[in-house]
């Protein structure tokens, strides 16, 4: 079964492209009548959603594939979410606020590609699921516990009842929302995966209409100091 969704969405990839790029030149193109201009856009933005749940599938699909734990190389995690800001900074559409607290410059043992994966799903979903004129805060710290990121945000929250299920493959709170955010519902099963292979675990706190924490947590043979 894995090995078939691996080879689907391997295979889905390549028309996909075809399909999005016609779209790209339909959308672009100043001839085009105005009574096909919105479905065009629609079709566009239905192409992108299915992009990124093929790449969801596939990236998924990897990690079961490699199983066992991430390697061991130092990441420098402080870099890693200044970056991951700044990108987000970038976006056309983004909350007024987002505090960055780097309260070690201690290093993380993993994978490069997963550690990024996990944070940057997470500030994702902070930013789609937080008003305009919310914010997020961002944690990276270190304790006699281990490493511990946190994405904090003054977003929509989630319902207590749903939060046990919530890092279950194409579970949402709200299908549609998440559709309309181009959400592939995948993320979270992503997130939890790859946390798994750091030996790491995932702690989600939230308020329905106040906000919500995802922290995760590294344990301490997977911290080491700057310079050791
Ligand atoms: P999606 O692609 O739908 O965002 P995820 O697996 O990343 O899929 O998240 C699963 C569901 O968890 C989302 O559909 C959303 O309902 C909820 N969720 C995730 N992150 C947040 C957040 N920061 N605030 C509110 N709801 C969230």
């Amino acid at each position: 079964r894995k090995d078939f969704v691996a080879n689907a969405s391997h295979e889905l990839r390549s028309p996909l492209t075809v399909v999005t790029g016609y779209l790209d030149a339909l959308a672009d193109d100043p001839a085009l009548d105005a009574t096909w201009q919105e479905p065009v856009r629609e079709m566009r933005r239905q192409s992108d959603r299915m992009r990124s749940i093929v790449q969801d599938l596939l990236e998924l699909s990897k990690l079961e594939a490699e199983g066992g734990q991430a390697e061991l190389e130092p990441v420098d995690v402080g870099g890693m979410l200044a970056l991951i800001r700044k990108d987000v900074l970038a976006r056309p559409e983004h909350p007024a606020a987002f505090e960055l607290s780097l309260e070690s410059d201690a290093l993380l043992l993993g994978s490069e590609g997963g550690l990024h994966s996990i944070f940057s799903n997470l500030v994702s979903n902070a930013v789609k699921y937080t008003p305009a004129d919310g914010s997020l805060h961002v944690r990276w710290w270190v304790d006699s516990q281990g490493g511990h990121v946190s994405v904090r945000d003054t977003g929509i929250g989630i319902p207590a009842e749903h939060l046990p299920r919530l890092t279950e493959r194409f579970y949402r709170v709200d299908a549609g929302r998440s559709r309309r955010l181009g959400g592939s519902g995948l993320g979270l099963a992503i997130v939890k995966h790859a946390l798994q292979r750091h030996e790491g675990r995932l702690e989600i706190e939230s308020v329905e209409g106040k906000g919500s924490t995802f922290t995760c947590h590294f344990p301490t043979t997977r911290v080491r100091a700057k310079g050791a």
